[in-house]
């Protein structure tokens, strides 16, 4: 059972701000965020932190699983579709 505290982490990138790596994780709410502890050469916090919603999480959740996105439902069909239209058409 799940207490709701625990924090799956879905993959590492790099932070936005400083570019060192960072985890990003999943908060309570299923979301994904990351917030960068590095320090600096002065001793100070990065502390950059980014939040997702579900969409892009959702999307980050396939990237990390190495899984390529949805293709979207406006997406061009692909090169192999069959030809569209009748065979009548197709003669004339
Ligand atoms: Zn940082």
């Amino acid at each position: 059972m799940s207490d709701g505290t625990e924090r799956p982490i879905l993959g590492i990138d790099k932070c936005g701000c400083c570019g060192m790596p960072v985890q990003i994780k999943l908060n309570k709410n299923r979301n994904a965020y990351y917030f960068c502890g590095h320090q600096n050469e002065q001793g100070e916090n990065c502390a950059h932190q980014v939040r997702w919603g579900k969409p892009y999480t959702a999307k980050l959740i396939r990237k990390f699983k190495g899984e390529p996105d949805e293709p979207s439902k406006f997406a061009r069909p692909a090169p192999n579709s069959p030809r569209v239209g009748t065979y009548e058409e197709y003669l004339s």
